[in-house]
């Protein structure tokens, strides 16, 4: 990374992501993962991890968002929320904001991803690894939730793609044990990639939790890090009548919540969930 481009191509076979790098600002091997922060004049500071972009500074609120919100919102009234990954921190920063969250257990396989995140991207936690509602374990996210006697109403999992440490977060497995943390009526969501790129995720993903869910399906964003167009968030539960509330429904609820946010409102919230008909075709 010695040059002054840095290209992102580990994911896809014949199609990559290039960015102008000002300057390298950490990289290391930790006993997980290939780490690499820089800095670039577009995107602000990128994160890396085994060569695929993760996080950026410029666009990191759309994807924390709608990972986030559209969960918390379409759950009548979360309490305690699992976050599984999520190492830099936006997921967390995101859940805090709900002021009826009383409690967040974030289940992180990489503590140098948390401890460089907090010192080269501060804006993506503000502060909330620190907040005493937060419970931060250092772990393996598939043995957490095979071991854990606690119960969540909503679990939002952040991970890297199922290549590397992120691969048993997208296992049978992984989700079997997942829906024993979840309590009656809670949602599961998922970042899955983006189907245009990676197809075999939204049809694996879905038969997958088909077989534990009555209610499984995706929603989408646009995210301009995750290259290739819209990128599916796995949405999973067993009341189906979650995601068909309606704008006005969502939209009280957002109100009351009383904060600002860049991406997410109701009516992106209520869009999400319809699916383009390559994406449905996947669903299979
Ligand atoms: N938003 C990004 C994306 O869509 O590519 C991913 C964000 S990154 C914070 C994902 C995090 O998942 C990393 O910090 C990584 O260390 C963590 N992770 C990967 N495998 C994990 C596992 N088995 N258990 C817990 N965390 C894991």
């Amino acid at each position: 990374m010695s040059a002054k481009n840095v290209v992102s191509e580990s994911l896809y076979d014949g199609y990559a992501q290039s960015f102008t790098v000002s300057e390298v600002l950490f990289e290391v091997k930790t006993g997980h993962q290939h780490l690499q922060i820089i800095d670039t004049p577009f995107m602000g500071r990128v994160m890396l991890l085994d060569g695929v972009v993760q996080t950026t500074e410029r666009d990191e609120f759309i994807y924390h968002e709608m990972m986030v919100h559209v969960p918390l919102f379409a759950h009548p009234a979360p309490k305690r929320v699992l976050i599984i990954g999520g190492g830099d921190g936006g997921i967390l920063r995101e859940v805090l904001r709900h002021k009826n969250v009383e409690h967040v257990t974030q289940v992180e396989i990489d503590g140098s991803v948390i401890d460089m995140c907090k010192e080269y991207f501060p804006k993506h936690s503000n502060g909330a690894f620190d907040d005493p509602r937060a419970n931060i374990v250092i772990a393996d996210g598939k043995e957490f939730v095979a071991q854990c006697q606690d119960t969540f109403d909503v679990i939002i999992s952040d991970s890297t793609d199922p290549i590397g440490p992120g691969e048993v977060l997208f296992t049978s497995d992984f989700y079997k044990d997942e829906k024993t943390c979840l309590n009656a009526g809670g949602i599961m969501v998922a970042q899955n990639g983006v189907p245009f790129m990676q197809g075999q995720e939204v049809t694996n993903t879905f038969q997958r939790l088909s077989k534990l869910y009555s209610d499984a399906s995706f929603y989408v964003a646009p995210v301009p890090t995750y290259i290739g167009g819209l990128m599916s968030l796995a949405w999973a539960t067993d009341n189906a009548e979650l995601r068909k509330q309606s704008v006005e429904q969502i939209a009280e609820r957002v109100a009351a919540a009383g904060f600002e946010t860049r991406f997410y409102n109701a009516e992106v919230h209520v869009a999400a969930f319809a699916l383009p008909n390559y994406v449905r075709a996947l669903m299979k």
